[in-house]
C-alpha cells in the first residue's frame, strides 16, 4: 500500500488528509482472532516534517473469534490507530553509522512513497486479544449442563442431592404410603 508524499513533501507542516481503501487480507490473524477479510474505509494524514513524514492512520475493522470462555463465534468492530515517523533512508544510515542499532527498524520513505501496510497491519495484529470474550462480563459455561449462562434463565442452578440424603428422602416417602 505505497502512499506517494512527493507533493506533500514539497509543503512541510502542512497536514494532508487521505480517504483510502484498505484490502484486509486473510493472514491479518493470530491463533486466538482474525479480521474478516475485505475492503475497509482508512483515514490518514500525512504531513511533512523535517524530511520525514508524520502518519496518522486511523481505521476501524471487524474481527471474528471464539470466546474463551463460552466457546461461542462472535464478530466485533475494533479501532485500530496508527501514528508513526517515516524518516529518509540517508538519515537511517547515518544513525547506523553512528553505532544506533535502533536504526534498522525505523520505518522510511523513499522520497516518492512510502508503504502503510508492514506496520499497520502490525499494529492490527496487535489489538487482537489473546484471550477473546464475546461481552467483557461474559460467564461463560455452566459446569454441569455446559449450557452458555447467556442462554440460561437467572435462576439457572442444578439441584446437587447428597445421596445419603436422597436415600433418606426415599426412605420418608415410602413410609408415608
Ligand atoms: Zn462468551
Ligand atoms: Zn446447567
Amino acid at each position: 500500500m505505497l502512499i506517494p508524499i512527493a507533493q506533500i513533501l514539497r509543503e512541510p507542516q502542512v497536514p494532508h488528509d487521505l480517504e483510502l481503501d484498505l484490502d484486509v487480507t486473510e493472514d491479518w490473524r493470530t491463533e486466538y482472532a482474525h479480521f474478516v477479510p475485505g475492503i475497509y474505509p482508512l483515514d490518514l494524514t500525512v504531513t511533512a516534517s523535517d524530511g520525514g513524514v508524520l502518519v496518522h492512520a486511523q481505521t476501524e475493522l471487524d474481527y471474528q473469534a471464539e470466546c474463551s470462555r463460552c466457546v461461542t463465534e462472535f464478530e466485533v468492530p475494533v479501532e485500530i490507530e496508527l501514528s508513526e515517523y517515516y524518516t529518509t533512508e540517508a538519515r537511517v544510515a547515518a544513525a547506523l553509522e553512528e553505532g544506533d542499532e535502533d536504526a534498522e527498524n525505523w520505518p522510511t520513505h523513499n522520497g516518492e512513497s512510502f508503504d502503510l501496510l508492514p506496520r499497520l497491519r502490525e499494529e492490527a495484529i496487535l489489538a487482537l486479544p489473546l484471550l477473546p470474550l464475546c461481552e467483557p462480563d461474559c460467564e461463560g459455561l455452566c459446569a454441569d449442563c455446559g449450557e452458555p449462562y447467556r442462554d440460561l434463565p437467572e435462576d439457572h442452578e442444578h439441584e446437587v442431592l447428597d445421596p445419603r440424603m436422597a436415600a433418606l428422602k426415599d426412605f420418608f416417602k415410602d413410609s408415608e404410603s
